[in-house]
């Protein structure tokens, strides 16, 4: 019997051949045709107003933090249920990241503990939509309303996701992507920064290259180029966007897969869930998700740790997820906690993640299903 992998990319079919026609081209920097095609399709997938390739999604919530104008002294709200990204994002800028609790059924960011720790150096909130389930956007944006601050949607999780219709990533003043191998789709590493307020465009550009003009350069509408603003190097090569058309083209069939498998987990797993005290994810109202990833919150730590080793000795690869920012080495010292984040502490303790990735079959989800089914928790 083979092990079944927790997460491994997909090979969506013309990976090869795409990198192979970019590496015959002249182009291998960033900005080249294959680039231009996986911005077309994201803009349009997503409805976002623009969209720019980045070397990760890390990156792009830098990319974001440079536009927000954060700078030391500044407080950035967000989970401390997530990962360490969205924190040296804030942090890399000399502001404080913020760690407040989550939801208890969706483990998104809580609005509640989002406006209690607001204070007057409040600059925005970093959201996770964990899993590609929404966060409860109409109540935060109502607190970014009230105090004036600007939301960015950490959308790691979330291409292919929705909110009452509208594509997560699309409703703060910025959204990030990740297409890093665990990711629903992926150029091995590599992120997109979706940019939903026209006034950041021409400066996301900017800082995107070195900080200097020379995308207005190559469009033709300045005669050189030269540094102008802040930067970085934040633009993938060519080779690696080619690789990633190859995986947005075959996008509706790598969800229909992880769908399946997500699905399957969900009805079969209610009989073992209930009747040992197992919760299975909650989906609110509204939420279209993307089978990102499946987890169970089991009774107690004890069970946690006992699942998983009961799914290794049967070859299947389980895990547990986000360990506390809050009290990380770097939260500790770079970070504020205003309150105890006492979901995220008791979560990370008792969710186990089941394998989820596009190639699983059938009969991989019925094996994974009978494992975990097995598995007493009375
Ligand atoms: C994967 C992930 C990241 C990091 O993405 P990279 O592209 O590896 O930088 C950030 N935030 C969340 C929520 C993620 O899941």
């Amino acid at each position: 019997m083979d092990r079944i992998m927790f997460s491994e990319p997909f090979h969506a079919g013309n990976e090869l051949a795409y990198v192979e026609a970019a590496l015959k081209s002249t182009v291998w920097h960033g900005d080249g045709p294959f680039t231009d095609r996986a911005t077309r399709w994201l803009v349009e997938r997503t409805g976002t107003r623009h969209a720019l390739l980045t070397t990760s999604c890390t990156h792009a919530l830098e990319l974001a933090s440079l536009l927000l104008e954060l700078e030391p002294g500044d407080e950035v709200i967000c989970p401390s249920f997530t990962f360490s990204s969205t924190a040296t994002a804030i942090a890399v800028r000399g502001a404080v990241p913020v760690f407040v609790d989550v939801d208890e059924q969706t483990l998104n960011i809580d609005p509640s503990c989002v406006e209690a720790a607001v204070t007057d150096r409040t600059k925005a909130i970093y959201i996770v939509h964990y899993g590609g389930i929404a966060c409860d956007l109409p109540a935060l944006q109502a607190i970014a309303d009230r105090h004036g601050l600007s939301i960015v949607e950490d959308n790691a999780h979330s291409l292919g996701a929705y909110y009452r219709g509208q594509h997560l990533g699309t409703f703060g003043t910025f959204g990030t992507q990740s297409w890093h191998d665990t990711k629903n789709v992926t150029s091995g590493e590599g992120g997109a920064l979706l940019i939903n307020d026209d006034r950041y465009a021409e400066r996301a550009e900017i800082i995107r290259e070195k900080g200097t003009n020379r995308s207005r350069f190559l469009r033709g509408q300045v005669d050189k180029y030269t540094w102008v603003d802040q930067g970085s190097s934040y633009l993938p090569s060519d080779l690696l966007a080619a690789l990633l058309v190859a995986q947005l083209e075959r996008f509706d069939d790598i969800q229909e897969r992880r769908h399946a498998v997500w699905s399957s987990y969900h009805e079969n797993l209610r009989g073992w869930a209930s009747d040992g005290g197992v919760q299975l994810m909650t989906v609110p109202d509204g939420c279209e998700h993307p089978a990102h990833l499946y987890f169970v919150t089991m009774p107690s730590h004890e069970h946690q740790l006992g699942l998983i080793e009961h799914l290794k000795e049967r070859d299947i690869v389980a895990t547990f997820h986000y360990q506390p920012l809050d009290s990380s080495v770097a939260g500790l010292r770079l970070g504020r906690t205003p309150a105890p984040c006492t979901v995220t502490a008791d979560r990370a303790l008792r969710i186990v993640r089941l394998p989820l990735h596009a190639g699983m079959s059938a009969a991989d989800t019925e094996r994974v299903v009978a494992a975990v089914s097995e598995y007493p928790t009375r």
